[in-house]
């Protein structure tokens, strides 16, 4: 049975055995965990951190970003929950799960200060870096062509 709502539940500690519907915060541990809303009974723990997920606490319901996607099992399930409704978000294709891993590696990699070993993925080139290069690629190459026709120094 999918869950629609989840009841949250602050605890010092996750408990082992966690039940259906309930989404377990720890601030403690700074995780959460719940099983998976599509009702396969599998546990999706999602740790809280400046690059994995955060929690909204509005004083009675939680939101929590980004979405859930458990690509790792069977279920493939992708939601969000919002002010502790979940709200199933489309499945996402393995190239856009890739891309969302490679996007996530870089994420962390800058994060952590070891960018320069981490090719951030095509998704990671933001668009408004592109008119710069190519702004300085012309102005380089028109410098050039004036300086080689004697205009410029
Ligand atoms: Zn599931």
């Amino acid at each position: 049975m999918s869950i629609s709502k989840f009841k949250v539940l602050f605890t010092e500690f996750i408990p082992e055995k966690l039940d259906d519907g309930i989404f377990y915060v720890s601030m403690e541990c700074a995780t959460a965990s719940h099983k998976c809303a599509c009702g396969c009974g599998n546990e999706v723990v999602t740790p809280f951190s400046p690059t994995d997920w955060k929690l909204i606490y509005d004083g009675e319901t939680i939101t929590l970003t980004p979405s859930i996607g458990n690509w790792s099992y069977p279920c493939r399930s992708h939601y969000l929950i919002q002010k502790n409704t979940v709200v199933w978000a489309g499945t996402m294709s393995l190239k856009a799960i890739e891309s969302g891993r490679n996007r996530d590696k870089a994420r962390k990699a800058i994060h952590y200060g070891n960018a320069n070993h981490t090719t951030p993925s095509q998704d990671d080139i933001k668009v408004n870096s592109q008119p710069q290069n190519t702004f300085s690629n012309s102005d380089g190459l028109l410098n050039t062509i004036l300086r080689f026709l004697g205009f410029k120094k």
